[in-house]
């Protein structure tokens, strides 16, 4: 048995009692990547041992004097490649940030740190977030802890492989359009997506910023709900950040859903969806229904229009968040170019992936004159009707059961070859961004080729303790164990 079977909670309170010391969880953190690593390649830096037991000392005397007092104080943690930490690579999974050492920390991982949290490596994705199997790193793909021919999901899959590994005790990961919520259910992992605006985005390198939010990645439901409680805040330094009334999330851990309002909506059900994953989906509202929830279907229209619109408003912001990586503000430059515009050219053409650069070109297409009025403005109407559809569901329900994709973990491979297909399995976790919703995503279930199941409860703006009640009370009763090494 490891310290790192331990929930993060759990071994929060082993540590704040000394049973533990947080040297021993850090070593145990850092033994295990060690062991793991070289199968599933969950990292793209990990942090020096000394380093690493020089932090542990000095939170070890910050919780003896008091400095440091949350549950989750000494425990050691993973942060997705994308947030910035002061004096630590921060790749993005690009080449184009190969050598990029930010000069300060995201806002989440600084609230962390003042929380006593020991981070312990940056985690794989997919190059610049774009993608939903962590293929596209420019670092070598990750793999499923689960059955290493298989991918994490993406793009977040090196933090929801790290946990399933058990590498770490949680971590943190973004979603731009299910990148938090979609690893975390290929891997039986539990993620959570914050409503827009709840964690400062300050320090994260963006990709769609309208749509992006950062949010955990962990073994349960209550670490979630522990670790969204340190990394919510409200933070003047990102413009859309915004102030809220109760931050208090650990206070829904109540298994507790009596006459609770949870609908279906028909259309996540329909053709396209593997029919295992259906069934385990549904079963969760059936567990939910037992316990006193109201359950009925609903048609949640517009659904097929969720992606094309996502596809080009996402694009659309990566074109324009990507052009200041010209080789002359960050990282790569080319070695060998004429002239300043054969620079910016030959810098970009050898720093970014194909996904990214498929991604800038559609993006640059759809707001260029001629174009702007057919694509982006279409996809910006779109979204807000996609809006309104939920604001009307969410007169009758307090949450929306969705699975949080159409199927388990696809083998390595498999989806890069085709990215029209991949960019439509993000069916199911594309319009909570879209809408700026939270979400959550629970293992539910192991599919025959014994790979985990994910379902995911949607809540309305603001309502993450919806969310976090109703996965909680499914938790209850589902026995999930971690994959075996
Ligand atoms: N798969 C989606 C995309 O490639 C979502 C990625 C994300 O949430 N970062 O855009």
């Amino acid at each position: 048995m490891s310290l790192m079977d331990d929930t993060a909670v759990t071994l929060g309170k082993r540590i704040k009692s000394g049973e533990v010391s947080v040297a021993e969880a850090a070593k145990e953190s850092m033994a295990r990547i060690e062991k793991m690593e070289p199968s599933v390649n969950a990292y793209v830096t990990t942090i020096e041992k000394e380093e690493v037991l020089k932090r542990a000392e000095e939170v070890q005397k910050g919780i003896a004097e008091g400095v440091y007092t949350s549950p989750l104080a000494g425990v050691p943690v993973s942060i997705k490649d994308n947030m910035c930490t002061k004096g630590v690579l921060t790749t993005c999974s690009s080449k184009i940030l190969e050598n990029f050492v930010p000069p300060y920390t995201a806002e989440a991982v600084v609230n962390l740190e003042k929380a006593g949290a020991v981070i312990i490596g940056k985690t794989n994705m997919d190059e610049f977030a774009m993608g939903s199997t962590t293929e596209t790193s420019y670092y070598g793909e990750t793999k499923n802890p689960w059955n290493i021919e298989h991918v994490p999901g993406g793009s977040s899959g090196g933090s929801c492989a790290a946990v399933a590994a058990r590498e770490c005790s949680y971590a943190l990961g973004s979603d731009t359009g299910g990148s938090i919520r979609q690893p975390s259910a290929f891997c039986g992992v539990t993620g959570l997506k914050p409503t827009y605006g709840t964690v400062s985005r300050y320090g994260l390198i963006a990709y769609g910023s309208s749509l992006d939010q950062i949010g955990p990645v962990a073994k349960d439901v209550t670490d979630c709900a522990a670790i969204l409680e340190i990394i919510a805040s409200y933070d003047a330094k990102d413009s859309t950040s915004v102030k809220r009334e109760d931050y208090n999330f650990t206070e829904a851990l109540r298994d507790d859903v009596k006459g609770l309002n949870v609908g279906i909506p028909r259309d996540y059900f329909k053709e396209g969806l593997d029919s295992e994953v259906r069934e385990k989906v549904l079963n969760v509202a059936e567990v939910l229904k037992e316990k006193g929830a109201n359950v009925s279907e609903f048609d949640l229209s517009l659904v097929d229009y969720a992606i094309p619109a996502y596809y080009v408003i996402a694009a659309a912001e990566a074109s324009s968040n990507l052009a200041r990586f010209d080789g002359v503000k960050y990282g790569y430059r080319t070695s060998d170019y004429e002239g300043l515009h054969n620079m910016y050219k030959k810098t970009r053409s050898e720093g970014f992936g194909p996904e990214v650069k498929r991604r800038i070109m559609l993006g640059s297409f759809v707001l260029s004159s001629g174009y702007y009025d057919a694509y982006y403005l279409k996809a910006l109407r779109t979204k807000a009707l996609i809006k309104k559809a939920f604001d009307e569901a969410f007169e009758k329900y307090d949450v929306i059961l969705a699975p949080a994709a159409p199927t388990t973990a696809p083998k390595l491979g498999e989806s890069l070859s085709d990215p029209i297909k991949m960019y439509l399995g993000d069916i199911y976790t594309i319009s909570a961004n879209l809408a700026g919703l939270p979400g959550i995503s629970i293992p539910c279930g192991i599919d025959s080729k014994g790979l985990p199941i994910g379902a995911q409860l949607i809540g309305n703006c603001f309502k993450e303790k919806m969310i976090i009640r109703a996965a909680y009370a499914f938790e209850q009763v589902y026995e999930h164990s971690l994959p075996e090494d």
